[in-house]
């Protein structure tokens, strides 16, 4: 192997045989594409002489060394592939701030139960209320816990069926789409769809149907969605298809945005009583 270290002075057989051992686990974990462990190795091994580990013990801990650091890096991986506008935790989130939402419904969409379901999520509420930051913690938590994830807005989703469309390859598009068992679909109803563009948007719907997992969010509740889609037919067989094993949240209340400035809401009489 002539990537191996060796000494040819005769500082005495021990030490030559570290050497090498250490250049051949270089040359191992290299092959194995192990980092963490090539750099854990040295200082495990350490432990393992003081403490009197078994050689199970030593490779148990090497090893368990090298899986979590690939797990985090996987999540992580996929936190930064899905793309999200930016990066919002479940336990960032203010429940006291946002009236009405109980955080026990939250906390259970966070166990992902929902995705192991095919289920959908819906956030329905006004602008500044937390929808696409519940979307996205509730998404990372997807990512860290092995799913594939990505996070688009309703126009950027459509913009990138179109093009697929364009290119006659929609179904393939969706397909490909379909090997991710959750899409963030944010920002539904910022935008007026055509009807082309609504069109698009019900097959992107219609094609996850108790396959794969859906978040929307939308500023407009349902009631208003036939003015989003151009047409109250379309938006009813939409709405079908995406409640019909769904949570849906309706966030109530001011925007977070405003929380110290008093422009949030209007104020009613209780507000001032203790
Ligand atoms: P929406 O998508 O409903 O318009 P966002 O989720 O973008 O609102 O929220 C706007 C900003 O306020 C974001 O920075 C978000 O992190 C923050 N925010 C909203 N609600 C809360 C909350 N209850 N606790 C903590 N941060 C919040
Ligand atoms: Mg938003």
């Amino acid at each position: 192997m002539a990537t191996r270290a060796s000494s040819s002075a005769k500082p005495g057989t021990v030490i030559k045989a570290e050497r090498d051992l250490t250049s051949e686990l270089s040359f191992l974990t290299r092959a194995l594409k192990a980092p963490t462990l090539r750099e854990a190795v040295g200082r495990l091994a350490e432990r393992a002489r003081a403490e009197g580990w078994s050689h199970e013990e030593f490779l148990a801990a090497c090893l368990q060394r090298e899986v979590s650091a690939r797990e985090s890096h996987g999540g992580e991986g996929r936190i930064r592939a899905a793309r999200f506008p930016a990066r919002k935790s479940l336990e960032e989130f203010d429940f006291d701030h946002a009236r009405g939402l109980k955080r026990d419904v939250i906390a259970h969409l966070g166990t992902l139960d929902f995705i192991a379901g095919k289920d959908n999520v819906v956030f329905l509420g006004p602008p500044g209320t937390g929808k696409t930051h519940l979307a996205t913690g509730i998404a990372i938590r997807a990512c860290q816990a092995g799913h594939r994830v990505l996070f688009a807005t309703a126009a950027e989703w459509v913009d990138r069926l179109a093009e697929a469309h364009t290119a006659g390859r929609l179904q393939d598009e969706l397909r490909r789409l379909g090997r991710y068992p959750l899409l963030v679909i944010d920002e539904v109803g910022y935008i007026p769809f055509e009807h082309e563009a609504a069109n698009l948007f019900f097959q992107l719907v219609s094609s996850r149907y108790e396959r794969a997992s859906l978040i929307v969010t939308s500023n407009k509740e349902f009631g208003r969605w036939g003015e989003v889609f151009g047409d109250d037919t379309v938006a009813a067989a939409m709405i079908d298809r995406l409640v019909h094993h769904a949570d849906v949240i309706a966030l109530k209340g001011d925007s977070y945005r405003l929380k110290n400035h008093n422009l949030g809401r209007i104020p009613t009489p209780t507000d001032d009583q203790p």
